[in-house]
């Protein structure tokens, strides 16, 4: 007991504590909470297509036609025919022969990793990739060889002096969650083919983001074909619950009857399923979503370099304001909520220390006034805090 109130005491004392604050969602980017209403400048759900009315309706006549929960594991009971619905629809937009829906995207990188590497295989992991890789890597019984972010010499470094008896498997995240910055796939293929190793990429942030219609960072790049293992989420861009992995019809039918995650959770209810599927098709009917999803991200990011800003990342919705300090990240957090903007102070562990940040994603869902009134707020706070 004691040991755990220390915990709280210390992470206090150094600026790191966190609790969830519960919000109350008025549309895709306004919130509320004790009275006030607050412009969202800190969700994923990109498209906003939460509060579409074609994604909900499917989610209600999901409840109304299979019950609320799933009531078992997808390999029991819990498969409803919403997944298979779904899975073609996910292999269809990705390319590749087949899909698998997991139940989160922790789950699928997790359980995915996992599965595939065991003793003497390798995986070359990017020093920045998602915790759910590096626990993933951590639960697997393979190598874990870390690669400097995005640094193509040394991945080609340790490809060339790790000795391998088995698999090898480079695993990367498609857009870096917490800096905006888009791997750079195409040289990370050219390697892999060089060293004959796996490629997997995880396109949380890309899909609806990146590449035609928002397919993700394989098509991007123009990859088809030449990545494996594609991994997402049905939480971001897709307004839903769930993870996928893409790939194979082979590593497909691998993974279903391998992975832990995948094999010991109860499957998805169908709301959910109904929910991210039909989020899916109305990307697909309105890929112009996209093109303004990337207008938005612009303006933003513009406003802010041109007032002297250090923004990182260029074209992704993500927008870090690099400020160092995790007291200064949490102290100007809470400066932009009195102005009525909730922005998330991003600080160790989620980051290095001294590389905390503020971290600003924008929506397709955005107005365009919302966006001026945020870009104002966040320049007048900048200056009263010395930024610029
Ligand atoms: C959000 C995220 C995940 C986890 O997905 P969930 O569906 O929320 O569990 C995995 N990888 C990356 C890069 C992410 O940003």
């Amino acid at each position: 007991m004691e040991d755990w109130t220390d915990y709280i005491t210390t992470v206090k004392e150094l600026n790191l504590y966190r609790a969830p604050v519960n919000y109350r969602p008025l549309d895709a980017v306004h919130v509320e909470a004790e009275g006030q209403k607050y412009l969202l400048l800190a969700t994923n759900n990109y498209l906003g297509l939460t509060h579409s009315l074609a994604v909900k309706k499917a989610a209600m006549s999901a409840v109304e036609q299979y019950g609320t929960g799933s009531g078992g594991a997808r390999l029991t009971t819990g498969s409803h025919p919403l997944y298979e619905k779904i899975e073609k629809k996910i292999a269809a937009f990705k390319g590749t022969e087949a899909a698998v829906v997991f139940n989160t995207g922790y789950m699928a990188n997790v359980g995915t990793i996992s599965a595939i590497l065991n003793k003497g295989d390798v995986v070359f992991s990017d020093e920045l990739n998602h915790a759910s890789i590096i626990d993933g890597c951590r639960l697997s019984k393979g190598q874990t060889v870390v690669y400097r972010h995005a640094d193509m010499n040394h991945l080609a470094e340790v490809l060339e002096n790790t000795t391998c008896s088995g698999r090898r498997l480079i695993v990367t995240d498609g857009v870096f969650s917490m800096d905006g910055d888009i791997a750079p796939l195409d040289q990370i293929v050219t390697l892999a083919e060089q060293y004959q190793a796996m490629v997997m990429v995880d396109d949380a942030h890309a899909v609806g983001v990146l590449g035609r219609g928002g397919r993700g960072t394989v098509d991007y790049f123009g990859l088809k074909d030449r990545v494996q293992i594609q991994v997402g989420t049905l939480s971001k861009s897709l307004a839903a619950e769930g993870g996928y992995v893409a790939g194979s019809q082979a590593l497909i039918h691998y993974l279903i009857n391998k992975a832990r995650s995948f094999i010991f959770s109860t499957a998805l209810s169908p709301a959910t399923i109904g929910a991210a599927y039909a989020a899916l098709e109305e990307l697909e009917k309105n890929p112009g979503l996209v093109d303004q999803l990337l207008m938005n991200a612009d303006y933003v990011r513009t406003a802010l370099v041109d007032a002297g800003l250090q923004v990182d990342g260029r074209v992704t919705p993500i927008l870090p304001i690099m400020v160092g300090e995790a007291g200064i990240a949490v102290k100007m957090a809470e400066e932009l909520k009195k102005a009525g903007l909730i922005v998330s102070a991003i600080r160790p562990p989620t980051v290095m220390p001294g590389a905390s940040r503020l971290r600003l994603t924008v929506s397709a869902a955005h107005q365009y006034d919302d966006l001026k009134r945020a870009v104002n707020i966040i320049i007048a706070v900048s200056k009263k805090m010395n930024l610029i």
